[in-house]
């Protein structure tokens, strides 16, 4: 059910981007919606935001009501190629005031690597690449340094 919704929401804001309707389509990223592309002849850049009610304080875990909007804030990250380019998502990040205890907080992002600014599907992306090509080529399809690359694919090692 909540990814047929999902797919019918990035199928309307397809629409409303014209022309750009091949990346949208393909975009498939759970929990997240585009809202606006920029795609030029070298890469893409995806305007994103979470979908549905993720407001519960992560301090008291009771803010549900309590949660008030303060503020947003874009935070980019890498992400697979879209139809051969680069990509990256900036996520438009809500910021919230706990009236009950008082604390900020900017809602979890599910879906991106703990340390690193890139989504875990492109982490595994680059590592299951990493089987047909080399370093260099895989930057150059991600639009990251090699120096980039090399540490993921040493991460996975560490990971096993
Ligand atoms: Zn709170």
């Amino acid at each position: 059910m909540a990814a047929r919704d999902n797919a019918r929401n990035i199928r309307r804001t397809g629409k409303r981007a014209g022309r750009l309707l091949g990346p949208i389509d393909t975009f498939n990223f759970e929990n997240y919606e585009p809202i606006h592309i920029e795609e030029t002849a070298e890469k893409c850049n995806i305007v994103i935001r979470l979908t549905g009610d993720h407001k519960v304080c992560i301090y008291c875990h009771d803010g549900l009501e309590a949660l008030f909007p303060w503020g947003s804030k874009i935070q980019s990250v890498s992400d697979v190629p879209v139809r051969g380019k680069p990509c990256t998502l900036a996520i438009d990040r809500q910021r919230y005031r706990c009236e009950k205890c008082k604390h900020f907080s900017s809602m979890p992002l599910p879906g991106l690597h703990p340390k690193r600014r890139m989504t875990l599907r492109l982490f595994n992306y680059i590592r299951d690449a990493a089987a047909l090509k080399t370093f260099a080529a895989i930057a150059r399809m991600v639009g990251l340094s090699e120096k980039t690359v090399r540490n993921v694919i040493g991460d996975s090692h560490v990971q096993g």
